[in-house]
């Protein structure tokens, strides 16, 4: 026993004693008092035994009775994160189990590892493993383990999101994104240094943990060791079960109040305006607690946001203060902590969020729901290849979850700003899985490279569409990443390197070719981060608006105006204040930055060499056009645009440079806007919008996408040019 702690000199990393060392330890005792506290606690050994005795096990529990955090601190305790001589992780932990676990929180995991190994005891710790549809989800309940582990977060416990890994060789209990597990089956086909994985939030039934599913369920079989535990908030789990042959089932009962369910009695034209006034009412007329509105996007969340500050200005001194806190997904992360701070006495709190309050964040002290009725999904159409964002109603099984999150401390109140005729009526029972509505490429690529070919008889829960496996394949063959036999060709590879959309993925890898891939992985990177690069406060709409044309000028079109940004801010150093001067929000340069890093990482392993060729914009352009040469579309007279390959009719964005150009010259914009664009997605608002876009010669697309494009789909192009025949497929 003495052996193990010999010579192990954690003097440095034992905290001196001072004065805050007592209010740590006061904190840390509060919280492990709290944990006690969380309805799953009673069950500890129930739980466990269960663990033991079963290698997979549905758990099923109300949202806050402590799955996420608890589950993974219960198998930690009990030894799961750590293997050795003799005592398997799944017998009783010995005392020098114990001991090395403990060892392990001063010495790191590798280190402790290798000493155990010179001293010929053969013991290595595990990984728990616990995914997370939601990236914020990850982030936050890891902050909150760590917390209640007295560790730093990365340490003991981290995360582990797409373009972010806060974990280390410490880490013993790891908090992920399903899609990023999923990544990590191609560097460890059996998931070696796991001993748990925890497939959380399962009846989220995104896409990446439906693949999930299959691709443990197959492990399970050969690795007796590892322990599968799928868990879920809602009842029905039965379907988890039978899919994981009859696995028990594991329920954690919940405690939940009376929720009062109120239902408008007219359809409400307007959910926005009829939210903000629901807030109001309750802040004025209802007794203390917090509020929280379900809202589809970052967007409106903004929007409801800035209202009722304006709104709430004029409320007077004599009704209470009310604290606003948003949160979404792009939510910086200082700012997603707010929401669970206590509200101070006389305050109340109203939390806007999207639906990752739903079932994966719990925020205490919630009282009142306001439920809209709406969620937003990406829907796909497999006929016609098309994907888009829209705003849709949510599903019964949804609406009964967002009302639940009122009654979690005591007896609470649920608005809902639809009739009761429409929920009856309108809204489905549950949500269509993901897998069922969405582009397939991106899994379909990420299965091949793992080696599994037959997707047709792949082991899904439902399967999907076999039109868009068709589509996906398809599109596959189209970007040249498989070949006519299905199988992965040496593009494919590379793609599947880059933790992006195939899409992406083949602009870059096209980048080699033209030489520009300094430049495309820099479009990339701002692409991955979203909209949320420029920002035009209401108050300096029109000098936000010209500070963002000037990256525009020459009407190079959206791709590269948003490399003109990143090449701009580079120059100055990543200056914050040419950020400020421009409208530009610094924390989305800085995401873009470190995305960037990667890419060039991953670059140098698919041995792409780094070049740049500004001064040929038309290169980086075809390499856009490489990989997004489905999203082609053409401009008709009225001003409206046409796909090309699927006809729909969709139009410029009004965020786009160009529309702005068309908005200028309002009356001769058919001879400003290009005739030929191509573009980075579809969002259906009141229109269907192309977002980012940019002009494009016709004659390209047969040059680099021969084999998807004939000429009579450039056909009137052709009759001014003279167009190169497309001779099978382009070289690569
Ligand atoms: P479940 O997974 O069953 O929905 P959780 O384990 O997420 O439950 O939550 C258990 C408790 O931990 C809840 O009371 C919740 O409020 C609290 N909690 C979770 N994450 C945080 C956080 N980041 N900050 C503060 N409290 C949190
Ligand atoms: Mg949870």
């Amino acid at each position: 026993k003495e052996s193990i702690m010999d010579g192990v000199n954690y003097e440095d990393e034992m905290p001196s004693e001072n004065p805050d060392d007592s209010i740590a330890k006061t904190v840390l005792h509060k919280l492990q008092e709290e944990r006690k506290t969380l309805p799953i606690y009673p069950y500890r050994e129930q739980l466990l035994q269960a663990v033991q005795d079963h290698q997979v096990l549905v758990i099923v529990g109300e949202t806050g009775s402590g799955k996420t955090t608890q589950i993974p601190q219960y198998l930690h305790e009990a030894g799961y994160t750590k293997r050795g001589q003799g005592f398997g992780h799944a017998s009783t932990p010995t005392a020098a189990c114990i001991l090395a676990s403990n060892a392990a929180l001063v010495l790191g995991r590798k280190a402790l590892e290798w000493r155990l190994l010179e001293m010929n005891i053969e013991c290595q710790l595990f990984l728990v493993g616990c995914t997370q549809p939601r990236r914020v989800a990850a982030m936050s309940v890891a902050a909150r383990v760590s917390q209640e582990m007295g560790v730093k977060l990365g340490h003991e416990v981290g995360y582990s999101i797409r373009f972010e890994d806060c974990t280390s060789e410490k880490t013993i209990m790891k908090y992920m994104t399903d899609g990023m597990l999923l990544r990590e089956f191609l560097s460890e086909p059996d998931l070696a240094s796991y001993s748990v994985i925890m497939v959380d939030e399962a009846h989220e039934r995104t896409l990446s943990t439906d693949i999930l599913f299959g691709l443990v369920k197959d492990i399970s079989r050969f690795r007796k060791d590892l322990k599968l535990l799928i868990s879920s908030a809602t009842l029905d789990a039965e379907k988890f079960s039978d899919y994981f042959d009859s696995a028990p089932i594991f329920k954690i009962p919940g405690r939940r109040y009376p929720v009062e369910i109120h239902f408008t009695t007219a359809p409400e034209a307007d959910y926005i305006d009829a939210a903000i006034v629901t807030v109001l009412q309750i802040h004025v007329t209802q007794p203390p607690g917090d509020i929280l509105v379900f809202l589809t996007g970052q967007e409106e969340i903004e929007t409801i946001d800035e209202i009722l500050k304006h709104r709430t200005r004029g409320l007077g001194t004599k009704i209470a203060e009310l604290i606003i806190c948003p949160i979404y997904a792009n939510l910086p992360t200082e700012l997603q902590a707010k929401i669970f701070e206590p509200t101070p006495e006389g305050a109340r709190k109203v939390v806007l969020a999207t639906n990752i309050a739903e079932t994966s964040l719990t925020i205490d002290g919630i009282k009142y729901v306001v439920d809209p009725g709406f969620c937003k999904i990406k829907s796909f159409n497999p006929r016609t290849g098309m994907e888009s964002l829209l705003v849709n109603p949510i599903s019964k099984a949804s609406a009964m979850q967002r009302a639940g999150r009122s009654g979690r401390t005591g007896p609470g109140k649920c608005f809902r700003l639809y009739t009761a005729y429409n929920f009856q009526n309108d809204l489905d029972d549950n949500a269509v899985p993901e897998i069922q509505r969405t582009n397939l490429a991106n899994v379909v690529l990420t299965l091949k490279s793992l080696g599994i070919n037959d997707l047709v008889n792949f082991d899904f829960m439902d399967p999907p569409p076999s039109e868009a496996l068709l589509k996906a394949l398809e599109q596959l063959y189209a970007l040249n990443a498989l070949n006519s036999r299905g199988e992965l060709t040496k593009t494919g590879r590379r793609m599947a390197e880059f933790p992006l959309d195939p899409m992406l993925s083949k602009m870059i890898v096209a980048s080699e070719k033209y030489k520009c891939s300094e430049e495309v992985i820099s479009i990339s990177s701002m692409l991955s981060v979203g909209n949320s690069i420029f920002y035009r406060p209401k108050d300096k709409q029109v000098h936000a608006d010209n500070a963002r044309m000037n990256f525009h000028t020459g009407n190079v079109g959206d791709h590269i105006a948003l490399l003109n940004v990143y090449n701009s801010w580079k120059e100055t150093n990543y200056s914050t204040q040419w950020c400020y001067e421009n409208y530009i929000q610094v924390r989305s340069m800085k995401r873009a930055r470190d995305i960037r890093d990667q890419l060039e990482g991953l670059l140098e392993r698919v041995e792409i060499e780094p070049t740049s060729n500004l001064s040929d914009l038309d290169a980086v352009k075809k390499a856009i056009t490489s990989g997004f040469f489905h999203h082609s579309a053409k401009l008709q007279k009225t001003g409206a645009y046409k796909t090309v390959k699927n006809p729909q009719t969709v139009y410029i964005h009004p965020s786009s440079g160009l529309a702005e150009a068309s908005f200028s010259f309002i009356t001769i914009f058919c001879c400003v806007l290009p005739r030929w664009v191509i573009y980075h997605e579809l969002v259906l608002t009141t229109k269907e919008y192309m977002r980012q876009v940019t002009e494009l010669k016709p004659e390209w697309l047969i040059e680099i996408a021969p084999h998807f494009y004939q000429l009579k789909d450039v056909e009137d192009a052709a009759a001014t040019k003279k167009l190169p025949r497309g001779k099978g497929r382009a070289a690569e």
